[in-house]
């Protein structure tokens, strides 16, 4: 089967593209221009024929991604913009909301599609971490960033814009799968993982800056101590790349919300791990007692992992060593 993955790109998707052409599909990239695409040809090399690209410039435009299904089996939907410095909330929302309904809307013009499964994130599952004990499943909304966009637009704090983006996005693509899937050749399969980090497999630049946004978390966390975003759970990119290829070839992903999720962290467990292994990071304040750790919300994704049969492969000692590692090649 061929599978098509759109922003291929990106940190989650490099990976994701990787874990697809491993389990022995072919597979299509799009990225937004020719230049985004050399990095990958040679990262994938070695598979051959079974990595291409397609240049797809804007995703918002009506058919944009009309060719790009041509042919295809199974789509994984991840190309928007992840970012903490949008001023208008319209910077994410449009890409996010519009970009995931062209490819809607071209996955179900082609009958040879049989599974969407669209990238979205616990963003959609939980808002500001609530101080008071709480669980989250599958069934869990956040509905709560919609209305602080809403009521401040671009006054709005940053995560929230964020995070309403791929709200909006995540309840679209519903409504359009329950209104069509009659018709559709395709079933929708939604994946929503927390914090994605681990080393990185796509084109980064030069500073820090260049990295993706999550990765930039976990530096800062562990190069300069700062915990920017209050902590909930997490998962390494390989291991979501490898949960993508499950909910895009389960029967029973089919009508699905996963909640993917290796487990809760404190960001003080990623610097404990790193000071056991580097001089250069900052190890956790003193006072961090890691026997002693309440960790608050709590994911319930029981559901999510019988039905895919998903296994976590990664630890946060496994995935602060790769890190680091790759840190400290360059
Ligand atoms: P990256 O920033 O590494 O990748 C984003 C990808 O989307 C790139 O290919 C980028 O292309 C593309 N993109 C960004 N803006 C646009 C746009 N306006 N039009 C078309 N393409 C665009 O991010 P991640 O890999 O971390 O994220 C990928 C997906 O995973 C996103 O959908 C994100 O919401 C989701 N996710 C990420 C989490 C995380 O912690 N990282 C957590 C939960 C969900 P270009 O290089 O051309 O800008």
């Amino acid at each position: 089967g061929k599978v098509l993955v759109t922003g291929a790109n990106g940190f989650i998707a490099a990976w994701t593209v990787n874990a697809f052409l491993d389990a022995g599909f072919a597979v299509r990239g799009t990225v937004r221009s020719v230049a985004k695409a050399e990095h990958l040809k040679k990262t994938f090399g070695s598979y051959g024929d079974k990595f291409e690209y397609i240049v797809v410039p804007n995703i918002e435009e009506d058919g944009a991604f009309d060719e790009a299904v041509q042919g295809i089996d199974a789509v994984v939907h991840t190309a928007t913009p992840v970012n903490l410095t949008a001023q208008d909330p319209a910077e994410l929302i449009d890409p996010s909301l519009k970009g995931t309904m062209t490819l809607l809307r071209a996955a179900a013009g082609q009958r040879s599609v049989k599974r969407v499964v669209y990238l979205s994130s616990c963003a959609t599952v939980i808002g500001d971490v609530p101080s008071e004990p709480r669980t989250y499943d599958e069934t869990s909304w956040n509905e709560d960033d919609i209305l602080e966009v809403q009521e401040k637009g671009r006054n709005a704090h940053q995560l929230a814009k964020y995070r309403a983006s791929k709200i909006f996005a995540e309840k679209r693509a519903w409504e359009f799968y329950e209104e069509n899937k009659v018709s559709l050749s395709w079933d929708l399969a939604v994946v929503n993982p927390p914090l994605v980090i681990g080393p990185v497999h796509h084109h980064v630049g030069e500073g820090i800056e260049s990295l993706n946004a999550s990765n930039q978390l976990l530096f800062a966390a562990l190069t300069k101590g700062e915990y920017t975003i209050v902590p909930h759970w997490w998962i390494d990119a390989r291991d979501l790349a490898h949960s993508l290829v499950l909910s895009a070839t389960n029967p029973a992903a089919a009508g699905q919300r996963l909640l993917v999720a290796a487990g809760p962290y404190k960001w003080e467990d990623f610097a404990a791990a790193a000071c056991k292994i580097s001089t250069k990071t900052v190890p956790p304040p003193s006072s961090y007692d890691p026997m002693n750790v309440v960790y608050n919300p709590t994911c319930n994704n029981v559901k999510t992992n019988k039905l895919l049969g998903m296994v976590y492969r990664y630890s946060k000692e496994d995935t602060v060593r790769d890190v680091l590692q790759e840190w400290e090649s360059h």
